[in-house]
């Protein structure tokens, strides 16, 4: 137990808030999928909250916000808990907000949707499609993860292919978010200044509502092709991502040697081939054949949801993003994978020549997607982890090869994707979070600014 903090006291504030306190419930509610690093599991196993909090309303969210002020109980937002870096897991102690129980669809307009936090993705999608209208961008974990979560910790997903970045201009059209305070403000911020929020990794304000863009909802169908080669994938990936023309949302390629790791879809990929995993639109499939055939893939795999479903097959963006690694993890439990920019123009020359140079230790993975509005390549490799010198080797043959790293072996805010101190989130969590209480130890940076003023703060960007 946190002894400075006043629990007795912490649970009388809380008053009708439904809370948790059974050891190994919260300790469950403790943990994210930080379990994928070697690296997190040895730093972020022990860590684990005193409370988790379950507001059924915004009301509900302010007063835990309210109480965890008024007894300075450090507080983390967790959604689904489906984060990969340690996001939503407690370095000191404290109360867990749980959001799931804000999961109102609000108003579902043209090209638009208004939506609680805590919506989980996969229901938010289901609304959609009733309208006729979906997510541009979701994660593979859209089952498990809420809306709230992915905007505060994720990046892009399926559907980057055609949409690029969530950050990018017109997919969040606005964010509420609450302050910590004795009476928790609610503020709005629309357009560009949602990026004050959009992964902070909750640090800053804990999102009630989002208004985000939506797109016509896809006539998908999921396809899945196998070449000789993982060469020839890749180029296949780069061509097809290249070809606006098709309507693709997800354009994944594998290496032969992940395949037989799959205990599922396994038969329809060939045997020692690597592969493409697609979700195209019905009308463009003939051309996508025939764009196979010439690129030399083998077409093994089309169906739509409803065939799919009737043979009892999981969708296949479950072999896609950060979902690779979960099927490897399945069976090898010293696997896991790294985050690597492959930038425009895509050279499957170069991917080759990678392959060769990493060996046995690094089976390749790309998404294709749009950044800046140009055709690059994610790359989520699964590594065998043989030990930390070795993951870093890796990471620097990455980098001295021109592929710059995102790691995702951290729990540091500055340390993974950003490389560097974002002092606009900074100084919003000056103004919202001024006790600090949001997400504490993450932000190695706030240690030093937290005592300036949120001008002061922001003044550092430069
Ligand atoms: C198998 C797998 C595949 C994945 N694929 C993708 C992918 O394709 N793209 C991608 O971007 N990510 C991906 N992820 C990471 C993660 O699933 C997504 O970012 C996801 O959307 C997180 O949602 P969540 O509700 O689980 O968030 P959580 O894990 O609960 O929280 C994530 C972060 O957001 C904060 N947070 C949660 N709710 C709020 C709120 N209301 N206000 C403020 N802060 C809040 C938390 O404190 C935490 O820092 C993947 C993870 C796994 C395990």
């Amino acid at each position: 137990m946190n002894s400075r903090i006043d629990w007795r006291a912490v649970r009388a504030a809380l008053g009708d808030v439904p809370v948790l306190d059974r050891p190994a419930v919260v300790r469950q509610r403790s943990r994210d999928f930080y379990w994928y690093s070697p690296l997190l599991r040895r730093a972020l196993d022990g860590c684990c909250a005193e409370l988790v909090a379950q507001p059924r309303s915004e009301a509900e969210l302010a007063q835990c916000l309210s109480v965890a002020y008024t007894y300075r109980v450090p507080i983390v937002l967790r959604g689904g808990g489906t984060g990969n870096y340690g996001q939503a897991v407690p370095l000191e102690g404290g109360m867990i907000i749980e959001t799931l129980g804000l999961d109102q669809v609000a108003e579902i307009g043209p090209g638009m949707v208004r939506v609680a936090a805590g919506c989980k993705i996969g229901a938010l999608n289901a609304a959609l499609r009733a309208t006729g209208a979906e997510l541009p961008i979701f994660p593979s974990t859209q089952d498990m993860a809420t809306i709230g979560g992915f905007i505060a910790g994720g990046s892009a997903g399926i559907g980057s292919l055609r949409h690029g970045m969530l950050r990018d201009p017109g997919n969040i059209i606005a964010l509420t978010a609450l302050s910590v305070e004795t009476t928790p403000r609610r503020h709005t911020f629309r357009g560009a200044a949602t990026e004050l929020l959009h992964h902070a990794w909750g640090i800053n304000g804990a999102i009630v509502e989002l208004t985000l863009r939506t797109a016509p909802l896809g006539d998908w169908m999921q396809t899945i092709t196998s070449f000789e080669t993982y060469g020839a994938a890749f180029a296949a990936g780069a061509t097809l991502g290249a070809r606006t023309d098709l309507r693709c949302k997800l354009v994944t390629t594998l290496d032969a040697r992940i395949v037989p790791y799959f205990n599922r879809l396994r038969e329809y990929m060939g045997a020692d081939r690597a592969v493409m995993l697609g979700m195209i639109e019905r009308a463009d499939v003939p051309a996508y054949r025939q764009l196979m055939d010439v690129l030399g893939g083998r077409v093994e795999f089309v169906m739509d949801d409803a065939q799919r479903e009737a043979e009892h097959l999981p969708h296949v963006f479950e072999f896609s993003y950060n979902h690779t690694t979960a099927q490897v993890l399945k069976v090898d439990k010293s696997a896991t994978y790294l985050q690597v920019l492959v930038a425009a123009p895509l050279d499957a020359g170069r991917i080759v020549a990678l392959q060769r140079l990493l060996g046995d230790d690094v089976l390749m993975h790309h998404e294709f997607s749009r950044l800046d509005g140009q055709l690059v390549a994610f790359d989520i490799p699964i590594v065998h982890y043989r030990s930390d010198e070795r993951l870093a080797e890796i990471m620097a043959c990455y980098e001295a090869e021109g592929f710059p790293v995102s790691n995702p072996h951290t729990y540091i805010i500055e340390d993974g994707g950003m490389k560097r101190a974002n002092y606009r989130h900074l100084a919003l969590k000056r103004e919202l979070d001024p006790r600090g209480l949001l997400n504490s130890g993450k932000s190695r940076e706030w240690a030093r600014v937290r005592h300036l003023d949120p001008a002061a703060i922001r003044a550092l960007e430069g």
